[in-house]
């Protein structure tokens, strides 16, 4: 066999599908987010970001830097070890105890990061339970997706948000099989929430356990940043939540909180949490400053819901395809991954503007997008720069805007003033 060649191969497919991926040479600047420096072979210019992930700017937090720089100049850079090797640090013990009282649950576990901890609880919970039926959304995440499969469990996946195809499935299975429902809360591609009372109702009439992803929503909705759960007072009803620290807290790391006993067999049987080197100490204490900060503050998600809305508007105003999303996620149609991929390089090189394509397999052949995630600190003037620079793109590379009719041509003075008497409300 020739191992290069076939090497070679697989990525030519990925070039032959024109979804081969290339990542910018970044580097974010702490004070100007979400400026960034953008590096190439010939200069380094700066760039504005509009597909972070930190949603809410949190890892350029003067608290949350804080906090690790204490860590770190007290407790230094490593965790030293696997937990069940060389104990627990103190900061992951205090970070446990903050996200257990963020969801209102009884105990909390910390891992590497949101993918291993799906991957790890979904699979162990499964599969201590006999016989389990795994009932999973079918847009659920790669790393939930992982989870299911390696648990070895019987899966049935149910139309997405679709409660009524989920109690077929449920009634099916018999009240008396164990069964684990796994879904999300918000959708990170199109900016959709689950039915989560409308699945609770269900769990409970059909005696099945619930597990839920809340990576998006976690930090920002609810009073206290505990995700959609904690926004519909819904946390009780849920057995597991899941959540990350890497998105809205900015920093690095996912969880899963329940009952004691659920948490206590996850970390004594999950393979993914006690073979590998827990988190460092310094991302522990900037999590738990982070989620504090997130759980009294009211400021960084009121603005962040505002710049959403106002993205959402100005583009719908431009008639650009803004997809439908009822959260701080606002996917724009393309509909072909080589035009995806082209906005996306003609943005950042003619515009400054990094938005990264979406294409398949993370969102469905023939609904590629771009994904643009506003934050509080994308301000009025650079929606407006946003706005101008992806109607340049799509006039240019003749992508199909939301109507037939050419985009209004408004003067830029007045979507100002949109933008401010709404960001004002
Ligand atoms: C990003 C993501 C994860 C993984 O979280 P990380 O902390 O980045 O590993 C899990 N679930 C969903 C829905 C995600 O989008």
């Amino acid at each position: 066999m020739d191992y290069r060649r076939f090497f070679e191969d697989a990525i030519d497919q990925l070039h032959a599908e024109k979804r081969y991926r290339v990542f910018a040479n970044l580097e974010r600047i702490v004070g100007k987010f979400p400026r960034a420096l953008w590096r190439t072979a010939d200069e380094t210019r700066e760039i504005t970001v509009w597909c972070s992930n930190d949603y809410l700017g949190m890892g350029q937090h003067p608290k949350v830097i804080a906090a690790m720089h204490d860590a770190s100049s007290r407790m230094g850079s490593g965790a030293g070890g696997t937990r069940n090797i060389s104990g627990n640090n103190h900061p992951l013990v205090e970070l446990e105890a903050e996200l257990a009282d963020l969801h209102a649950k009884e105990a909390g576990l910390v891992f590497t990061s949101g993918f291993v901890s799906n991957e790890a609880s979904i699979s162990t919970i499964a599969k201590l339970l006999p016989n389990c039926l795994i009932l999973s959304d079918e847009l659920n995440h790669a790393s939930m997706i992982e989870g299911v499969s390696r648990s070895g469990a019987e899966k049935k996946i149910f139309r997405h948000n679709d409660i009524v195809h989920l109690e077929e499935l449920l009634k099916a299975a018999g009240k008396e099989r164990a069964k684990l429902i796994v879904f999300e809360s918000v959708y990170s591609m199109d900016g959709d929430i689950a039915p989560i009372a409308a699945i609770a109702d269900l769990a409970e009439k059909y005696n099945a356990m619930t597990y839920i992803d809340e990576v998006h929503a976690v930090g920002m909705y609810g009073n206290r940043g505990g995700g959609i759960t904690d926004r519909e007072g819904l946390s009780h009803r849920i057995d597991i939540i899941e959540g990350t620290l890497a998105k809205a807290f900015g920093t690095l790391g996912g969880y899963i909180t329940g009952t004691k006993s659920v948490i206590d067999a996850v970390r004594s049987y999950a393979p993914g949490f006690i073979f590998t080197t827990a988190l460092p100490p310094v991302i522990a204490a900037a999590a738990t400053e982070s989620i504090r900060h997130l759980k009294v503050s009211q400021e960084e998600r009121r603005m962040h819901q505002c710049q959403a809305q106002l993205t959402k508007d100005v583009l719908a105003q431009a008639n650009l395809p803004v997809m439908p999303s009822e959260t701080h996620i606002v996917p724009i149609h393309v509909g072909d991954p080589e035009l995806c991929k082209k906005a996306s390089d003609r943005l950042l090189q003619k515009h400054g503007l990094y938005i990264q394509p979406i294409n398949y397999p993370t969102v469905p052949r023939g609904t590629e997008r771009l994904r643009i995630t506003p934050t509080p600190f994308h301000s009025n003037e650079l929606v407006v720069e946003l706005k101008d620079a992806l109607v340049e793109v799509w006039t240019a590379l003749g992508i199909p805007f939301s109507k037939d009719s050419t985009p209004a041509i408004e003067s830029n003075d007045r979507v100002v003033t949109l933008a401010v008497s709404k960001a004002g409300g």
